[in-house]
């Protein structure tokens, strides 16, 4: 049994926590990806330039509180989701649109004790000089996020999830930006 780790949106209202935490249940990550960012410049945020991402399984997230402030949106048709404290518009959680792949992302952003995580492990689209980017450490991300999704398949607790209801469709309505919300939520990007 690994510890818990407190979560909340910026007012308050949507509260949780991430069960059991063992290092070997999560990866810490930071993201510098436009679409990462992009939750954030949605809400006219400040561009927060990376974001800090920890990984692990839904069946970990519990919302204790507020749980009907959740809601989600997609960047684009193709897009993961974005998951939302509506109270305060504060960005929370990444999901991928199916059930089973069972993996979240928490904004670490938002834990009580973010150092409690340590430093993260992997960085994606880290920028590099003159132009383009590098991810630092994805391979063992990827492996990481692979056997979790197939322990929790196989075991049946993909069902335990705060964002996808037993058969497998998300617990809030999706909302696709338009085109001129995504332009407007790149605009704010600093490059
Ligand atoms: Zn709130
Ligand atoms: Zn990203």
């Amino acid at each position: 049994m690994g510890e818990h780790l407190g979560f909340a949106c910026t007012c308050g209202k949507l509260r949780g926590e991430i069960t059991d935490v063992t290092p070997a249940a999560y990866t810490n990550i930071v993201c510098h990806c436009a679409d990462c960012r992009s939750a954030y410049t949605h809400f006219g945020l400040a561009d927060p330039e990376k974001v800090g991402i920890l990984q692990t399984t839904q069946d970990r997230v519990k919302i204790t509180q507020g749980g009907e402030h959740l809601r989600v949106f997609r960047l684009s048709g193709k897009g993961a989701l974005r998951w939302y404290a509506k109270c305060c518009d504060t960005p929370l959680f990444f999901t991928p649109t199916k059930a089973r792949a069972v993996h979240v992302g928490i904004n670490t952003d938002r834990l009580d004790q973010p150092e409690r995580v340590g430093k993260p492990v992997v960085e994606g689209f880290k920028p590099v000089p003159g132009g383009g980017h590098k991810h630092i450490g994805a391979g063992r991300m990827v492996a990481r996020m692979a056997t979790r999704i197939a322990a929790k398949n196989l075991n049946g607790e993909w069902r335990n999830s705060p964002f996808f209801d037993d058969e497998g469709a998300p617990t809030a309505t999706p909302k696709v930006l338009t085109r001129e919300q995504r332009a407007a939520a790149l605009q704010g990007i600093r490059v």
